[in-house]
């Protein structure tokens, strides 16, 4: 169409100018300059405007050819005034916008001083697409222009900005406003001239609060100078970009720990134009990282330092005093009978007693000093910086004077003290764990010299420990070697003398020490799981001798046996099998086993216990309880434990000086027992006095050396052959 139209526009016009582009330059120079002064003549006034415009002006005849072009629309089209004049103005249009411009120039044609706007696409000579913003006015009825009058101007580079910018904001957009991270631009003076919404949810204010402000009244208040540092750095130009670790206080008060990165936006010239922010939020990463390294160091009930922690403090402080000189000790502070306050109000108040004593002994812990849970009731403090040996046992009076005051647990007024073994550090101490290991050694050494007190440790000690541990090593093997066994005591009826049973009690001949009594030995074996052995021998041995005595008398009353249970026994879950199985593999029956308990085992958990007695009475296994007025359980216990037997210690039986409320507590123990329905027997009869006097209290049953101490098994068939006979009847 457009060819149509311009080979009929330039056939109707037969002008001696022919189309610019293709004939402008066949043109003769006196052509060229007639046309200039007819172009000057006709065109004077638009010559003087349109000369120096930077504005296009053109002036197109009906036809659509051009008449008159200024200099900046030729520049535009790329061609001369030649080639411009008579040339018809629709082929440097676009083809897209060639049928809508030429509607509406046969509209305009017909509207006299009638104007149009409008955005049109030319094709310049080089093939250069351009955009001009072009206003048409018919000037038809002018006699100078005759024509359309086309002014307007290039906007071709103005168009390609805009676009330019507007993909720049889409991208920006993306960039910031979508960006999952948080991010702010700030100005020079660090106020916030963008935020995301990803920061504004991160801080929990609004955009209009954060707008123009700098961070400061969003920051926590230490990390203040951090910002601001960052930011003055960067101005200054000493570094390229910063990054770093801030809180913030959100707007609903909650701290918010992120990570920063700051770097500035620069113009050509390399000034700083502008901050960019990136954060990220790092709370819970740090919560996180925190709560793993102080799981790792820290005790979970206490929060005092565990074991790792102060090890570490320990080897740099061995570390120090190998290096520097001077002193430290090491404090094994162990709670007295803390099992009690388990096992009478419960574990949880057992676990809040060990969280007040920690605070407790928190206060008294200086600055230089660890505090740790060791484990269980147990607590290690290491104090540094110490001038002479003692300081370490003025820090161990520290520790515990801060326990003497009672506790509040459960509801209920708590005493808890403790016992503190101490090792000072010396040139000779290698070894890490040889600090730990004597404190242990002074704090056996603290407890056996009656609780809530301190000992110093010295290497005579740790003598004794090895021997401690040689011994139970050599029980060991006597129980394998057959050096144990196990003796019998008769256990009389006090009104008839008649022998009603035996205690089984355990012997130990030692190749080189000779005799070593259980005194000695039990205590040893019961720090170690050598106790459940030794206590399952007796039983085995009892048992088995107890079913070869023959019957004592003629109305078919078996003989029993009576064999000691260590505490400890109680806690070992195999105990009510084994005892069943024994007594399955032997032919006695159940009332002739009696299980001697000492008052110690209340102080294990009582409910265990009571579980583990009430199982075995069920069986018909009866109890003896054994040294009784010698512990300090109370009635209560008593009544709980129901024991078949009370066994009265001797120093009751045979006090070791006289005095005359001895026999009045005696008596009144005796009785006691009767009350609550128990048979009394009474412990290390020597003299006919102590018997004639136990008869008329009304006491049952009794064993003494006055009858005999305990013999072998092999001498009880001519014990009881014989019958028996106070040594006094003989
Ligand atoms: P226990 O159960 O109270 O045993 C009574 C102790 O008093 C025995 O000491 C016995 O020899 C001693 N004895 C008996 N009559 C007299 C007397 O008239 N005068 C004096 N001074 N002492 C008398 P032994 O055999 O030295 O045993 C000491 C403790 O060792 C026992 O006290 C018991 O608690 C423990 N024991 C002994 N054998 C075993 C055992 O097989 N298992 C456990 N767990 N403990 C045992
Ligand atoms: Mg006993
Ligand atoms: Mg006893």
């Amino acid at each position: 169409m457009t060819s149509d139209k311009s080979k009929k526009a330039n056939k109707d016009k037969k002008t001696s100018h022919a189309p610019a582009p293709k004939t402008g330059k066949s043109k003769s120079k006196s052509e060229e300059s007639k046309l200039k002064s007819v172009y000057a003549e006709r065109f004077a006034t638009l010559t003087e405007v349109g000369q120096n415009s930077l504005d296009l002006l053109l002036v197109i005849d009906k036809t659509g050819k051009v008449t008159y072009a200024n200099p900046i629309s030729l520049t535009t089209f790329g061609i001369s005034l030649e080639e411009g004049i008579g040339t018809d103005a629709f082929t440097y249009l676009h083809p897209d916008d060639v049928e809508r411009v030429f509607t509406r120039f046969i509209e305009l044609l017909q509207t006299p001083n009638g104007s149009i706007r409008d955005t049109v696409r030319t094709i310049a000579a080089n093939g250069e697409i351009r955009e001009l913003e072009l206003v048409s006015t018919n000037a038809l009825d002018n006699e100078v222009v005759a024509g359309i009058i086309v002014n307007g101007r290039d906007i071709t580079e103005q168009t390609r900005y805009v676009q330019q910018l507007q993909a720049l904001e889409e991208r920006f957009r993306l960039a910031f406003e979508d960006n999952m991270a948080p991010m702010i631009f700030t100005d020079l003076n660090d106020r916030v001239i963008a935020a995301n919404d990803a920061f504004c949810t991160m801080i929990g204010f609004s955009r209009e609060e954060v707008l123009g402000q700098n961070s400061t009244p969003f920051t926590y208040p230490e990390d203040i100078g951090i910002t601001e540092d960052s930011h003055q750095r960067i101005l200054r130009g000493e570094v390229g970009q910063s990054r770093y670790v801030k809180r913030y206080v959100r707007k609903d008060g909650r701290l918010i720990y992120v990570e920063v990165l700051r770097s500035p936006a620069r113009d050509e010239d390399g000034n700083i134009l502008y901050n960019v922010i990136s954060e990220r939020d790092i709370t819970d990463e740090r919560t996180l990282a925190a709560e793993l390294s102080h799981q790792a160091l820290h005790d979970t009930l206490t929060g005092l330092s565990n074991r790792a922690l102060f090890n570490d403090r320990l080897d740099q402080a061995h570390a120090k005093v190998a290096r520097d000189g001077g002193l430290f000790a090491v404090l094994l502070l162990d709670l007295d009978d803390f099992k009690g306050v388990n096992d009478s109000l419960g574990h949880l108040a057992g676990d809040e007693l060990l969280k007040l004593v920690a605070r407790r002994l928190e206060k008294v812990t200086r600055a230089t000093d660890t505090l740790c849970r060791f484990g269980g009731d147990e607590f290690l403090y290491l104090a540094e910086g110490l001038r002479a040996p003692a300081d370490a046992q003025l820090a161990a009076t520290r520790l515990l004077g801060a326990l003497v005051d009672p506790f509040f647990v459960a509801g209920t007024q708590v005493e808890q003290h403790a016992s503190i073994g101490i090792t000072v550090s010396d040139a000779t101490t290698s070894e890490r764990t040889d600090f730990i290991q004597n404190a242990d050694v002074a704090l056996y050494e603290a407890k056996g010299e009656g609780k809530g007190r301190f000992v110093l440790f010295t290497p005579s000690m740790h003598q004794q420990a090895v021997d401690r541990f040689e011994l139970v090593r050599e029980l060991r093997q006597a129980l394998h070697s057959g050096d144990l066994k196990m003796h019998y005591q008769p256990i009389i009826d006090l009104a008839t003398t008649e022998i009603v049973g035996f205690e089984a009690l355990m012997r130990w001949h030692h190749p080189v020490r000779g005799w070593v009594p259980p005194n000695v030995f039990i205590p040893a074996a019961e720090q170690s799981d050598l106790i459940l052995d030794l206590g399952y021998f007796a039983l085995r041995e009892a048992v088995a001798a107890a079913s070869s005595w023959e019957k004592s008398d003629d109305e078919g009353k078996d003989l029993y046996v009576s064999v000691n249970l260590s505490a400890r026994q109680f806690h070992d879950p195999a105990l009510v099998s084994i005892i069943e199985s024994v007594l399955a593999e032997s032919q006695l029956t159940r009332e002739q086993l009696i299980i001697e308990i000492t008052e110690s085992v209340t102080l294990l958990n009582v409910s265990e216990t009571l579980n583990v007695m009430e199982h075995l009475s069920r069986l018909g296994i009866y109890f003896a309880l054994d040294d009784f007025g010698t512990g300090f359980s109370s009635l209560s216990y008593l009544a709980l434990l129901q024991p078949k037997i009370i066994k009265v210690d001797q120093s009751f039986v045979s006090p070791s000086f006289e005095n005359p409320r001895n026999d009045a507590l005696l008596e009144a123990i005796i009785s006691l027992g009767h009350k609550l329905n128990m048979t009394m027997l009474a412990e290390g009869i020597e003299t006919t006095e102590q018997l004639e006097r136990l008869r008329s209290f009304g006491c049952e049953l009794g064993q003494g050396f006055l009858w005999s101490p305990a013999v072998a098994n092999d001498e009880i068939p001519t014990m009881l052959k014989r019958g028996w006979a106070t040594i006094a009847e003989r």
